[in-house]
């Protein structure tokens, strides 16, 4: 009752989850001008994760590859409704959403719901742990801003804690050791850009961590980049070995302390061994997991009940078993990775359906109207005059309804691996193209510079890039 301008009620409320890639190339895309859109999200700015690895060394500041959703909003046709808040249950039955203001800022409400006629649930993922004990506690992720400021400082605080007066040798060894567990490409990209933070300004700044400085990436699986082409894994391992980064791959993470990790590895004798890695930065990326309220809306719905990943959906990104919800990105389970570029395909696919829905819509009651008219025309020659406007609009309609089903098409996966070298493995008409390099490099920063999503955004990360080449990363600790 005390909610701003009523929605329009001759249109539907399409209500969506999230701010991140799929919800956000869903919003680019969508003709806000049919719905009454509703956004909620607890992240006020769209997030380019891509370059989120570089905010942990400086290399990048954070602010440069955000871009507030009320910026992007304001430039939509008709006016979209936003929310900071979390969605905490969505209520398939009553069809509502439960929404909270989970910000230190709360006013006497901070907790509602919000109603909805078509639903699209763009929440992403959650970190996972797999239940391992002392991760949440003593790890650091790399999902969020605060994840990357959080690193940020903690490399410095371990740096300046290893320089502080008397020391124990063993300890300024374990505090130096920067362990990254999950040698996806997150890990990887991680690793990289804290060699080369160290390479290049750490070691001029800090000479006396020079000896003690390492970077260890461990890998359950016997190698890393999965995703990757067998060549480019081992071009990245020979680079990370150049590099110094030592890669521990068959070690598996069992245990996490706040001063060491327990990993079990097979021995040179086949025998499996438990050791303790002493740490003292723990950056822990070993994926996706689902999030509660994805999953508490699996639990209501019965075709769901063998979906473990994410919510099941149709070749038209409907969550199965439902009519009126729709699920996109790491929160989707489609048989395609939980990546940026499948994300943003899905969202913009929807908007090209919700824009067809619309229309259709729109041509349906034309043709009602024109049927009602043709009945009472007057003559012969009025009558065929509607009789040919329906046979347009039938056409059109057919037209507008004959939507294909979403297929992904993959432009290829690029991961930078430090030391300004890049590796891409890239769609090339019927083939593959892998490449890895300085080239790669160039190309994987002209490709991410072009990807940026505003050209605000573009400014500030070229800005941010020649500021660390000519002046060298900050290393205050804030
Ligand atoms: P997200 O982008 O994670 O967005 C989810 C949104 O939902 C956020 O706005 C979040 O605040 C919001 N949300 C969360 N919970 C709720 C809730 N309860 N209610 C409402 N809203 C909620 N992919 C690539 O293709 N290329 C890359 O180079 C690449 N690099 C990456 C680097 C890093 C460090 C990381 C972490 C990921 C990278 N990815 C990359 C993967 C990519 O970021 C994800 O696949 C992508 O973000 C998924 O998009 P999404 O919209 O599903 O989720
Ligand atoms: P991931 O799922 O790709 O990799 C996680 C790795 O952690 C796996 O290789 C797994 O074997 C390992 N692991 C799991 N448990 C472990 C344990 N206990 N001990 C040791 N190792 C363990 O995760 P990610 O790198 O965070 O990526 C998530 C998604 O985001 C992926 O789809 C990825 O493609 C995408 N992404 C893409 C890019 C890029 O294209 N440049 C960058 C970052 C992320």
């Amino acid at each position: 009752p005390h909610d701003q301008p009523n929605p329009d009620p001759s249109k539907k409320t399409l209500v969506i989850l999230g701010t991140g890639w799929g919800s956000v190339s869903l919003l680019k895309k969508l003709d806000t001008e049919n719905y009454n859109v509703v956004v909620v999200s607890p992240r006020n700015y769209f997030l380019f994760t891509p370059l989120l690895p570089s905010c942990t060394t400086g290399t990048i500041e954070h602010r440069s590859i955000m871009e507030p959703i009320r910026n992007f909003l304001r430039h939509k046709k008709a006016a979209v409704k936003y929310y900071e808040a979390e969605a905490t249950k969505i209520d398939y039955e009553r069809k509502v959403v439960v929404i909270n203001d989970d910000s230190e800022i709360k006013g006497d409400v901070s907790s509602t719901e919000v109603p909805f006629d078509m639903l699209v649930v763009g929440v992403g993922a959650e970190n996972a742990t797999f239940g391992i004990p002392g991760v949440r506690e003593h790890g650091l992720f790399l999902k969020e801003v605060g994840d990357a400021q959080r690193i940020r400082n903690r490399i410095m605080d371990c740096c300046e804690t290893a320089t502080f007066k008397d020391q124990d040798p063993e300890e300024v060894k374990r505090l130096l050791h920067m362990v990254v567990v999950g040698g996806g490409p997150t890990g990887v990209e991680f690793a990289g850009e804290l060699q080369d933070f160290f390479n290049s300004d750490l070691k001029k700044w800090i000479p006396d961590i020079k000896e003690n400085f390492h970077v260890t990436l461990v890998e359950a699986l016997p190698n890393v980049l999965p995703m990757f082409s067998k060549q480019l894994i081992d071009y990245t391992e020979k680079t990370f070995q150049e590099e110094t980064i030592t890669i521990r791959t068959k070690t598996m993470v069992k245990n996490v302390t706040d001063k060491y990790i327990e990993a079990e590895s097979v021995g040179p004798d086949g025998q499996k061994q438990l050791e303790r890695i002493p740490y003292g930065l723990l950056v822990w990326a070993t994926g996706n997991a689902v999030r509660p309220v994805v999953n508490d809306l699996i639990s209501q719905i019965p075709a769901q009940k063998n979906s473990r990943r994410g919510l099941a959906v149709n070749e038209y990104l409907v969550v199965k078993g439902t009519e009126n919800v729709w699920a996109v990105g790491d929160c989707a389970v489609a048989n395609y990775a939980p990546t940026a570029q499948v994300a943003a395909q899905e969202g913009a696919f929807l908007a090209r359906m919700f824009n067809n829905m619309a229309k259709t819509q729109e041509i349906q009651s034309q043709l009602a109207e024109l049927s009602q008219a043709q009945e009472v025309a007057p003559t012969k020659e009025a009558r065929d005059e509607i009789f040919a406007n329906i046979k347009d609009l039938q056409k059109r309609l057919r037209r507008v309804q004959s939507i294909n089903p979403f297929e992904y098409s993959h432009q290829g996966s690029l991961a930078y691996i430090g030391s300004d070298k890049a590796v891409a493995d890239i769609s090339w008409f019927a083939g593959n193209l892998a490449s890895g390099g300085t080239i790669t490099y160039f190309f994987w920063r002209s490709a991410y510079l072009s990807m940026c999503f505003s050209t605000r955004n573009r400014v500030l990360v070229f800005m941010d890039w020649l500021k660390a080449k000519v002046f060298g990363r900050d290393v205050s600790r804030v």
